[in-house]
């Protein structure tokens, strides 16, 4: 690992200040720490939030569940809150790495990072979230733009994510065995005003599947997803699944949700 200077930010302010294009928040530090050991990131500057207490905590009211950036995952499965209003997403906590991974990642880490297979973006879309940072607050829809990419500025630092209470909800996954990243995860949504069908894992980055989220609409149930065609054209082919594997994973796990919503 290459040197570099830590610094311990007091507040915000004073991290998004500390902010370079050679800089990394820290925050679980489960994304940046391997990928400087591994030499595949380097940084000039290492900002801790960790500290900053106005980015940690959940607040729950009727039709919202807020979570500070520097909630760990385990804080949000164990949440007893958060089981009660939205219980997809402390599932989803709960099927995040391991404990280790639990007891240090955060949600604002793992939503900045956008990891193509992460589990929260899928999330963020399904439950039609909104992303509040030190400088404005953005749609999920819009938030995320590409493989590891979101419309991050350099500085803006991730303060809480809000989520909409759905009217039903379930999220499920086909973990990868060892680190359990989703091969493919689908996050099903039913508000009062539509639904969302989010797919994480299957493509570079998360995306809301409009013909599935079309066909529920009319018709809320496993079996008419049957009738649908989810194309594998701009899915990921691996040595985990190819893109035909993915595309009818989508449909299955979609599927599931559905069922166990
Ligand atoms: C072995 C292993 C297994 C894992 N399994 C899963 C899994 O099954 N599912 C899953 O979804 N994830 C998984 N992860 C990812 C993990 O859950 C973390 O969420 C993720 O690594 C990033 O969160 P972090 O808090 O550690 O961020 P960090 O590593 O501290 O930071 C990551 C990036 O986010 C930026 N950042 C952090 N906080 C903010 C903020 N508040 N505002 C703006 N930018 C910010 C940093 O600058 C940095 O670029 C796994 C990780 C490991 C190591």
């Amino acid at each position: 690992m290459k040197t570099f200077n830590y610094h311990s930010a007091k507040d915000v302010k004073e991290a998004s200040k500390l902010a370079s294009s050679s800089s990394a928040f820290l925050a679980g530090g489960m994304t940046t720490i391997p990928s400087m050991k591994l030499g595949l990131a380097t940084y000039k500057n290492i900002i801790d939030i960790k500290g900053i207490k106005k980015l940690s905590g959940i607040k729950v009211s009727g039709k919202a569940v807020t979570i500070g950036a520097t909630t760990k995952h385990a804080e949000v499965a164990n949440s007893k809150e958060i089981k009660k209003a939205i219980p997809s997403l402390a599932a989803l906590a709960e099927g995040i790495g391991d404990p280790q991974v639990r007891n240090r990642g955060t949600i604002g880490g793992s939503i900045a990072n956008n990891d193509p297979a992460a589990d929260y973006p899928s999330a963020c879309i399904a439950l039609n979230a909104v992303i509040h940072t030190n400088s404005r607050k953005i749609d999920a829809e819009k938030f995320f733009k590409g493989m590891f990419e979101t419309v991050l500025k350099s500085g803006e630092i991730i303060e809480a994510i809000e989520f909409q209470v759905p009217q039903k909800s379930n999220y499920q996954k086909f973990p990868n065995p060892a680190s359990r990243y989703a091969i493919v995860g689908v996050y099903v949504a039913k508000h009062k005003n539509g639904i969302n069908v989010a797919v994480t894992g299957a493509k570079s980055c998360v995306y809301n599947d409009k013909d599935l989220a079309k066909t529920l609409s009319s018709n809320f149930s496993a079996a008419s997803i049957n009738n649908v065609r989810v194309s594998s054209s701009g899915m990921n082919s691996d040595i985990h699944a190819s893109a035909e594997y993915r595309a009818n994973m989508v449909k299955v796990f979609a599927k599931k949700a559905v069922e166990a919503c």
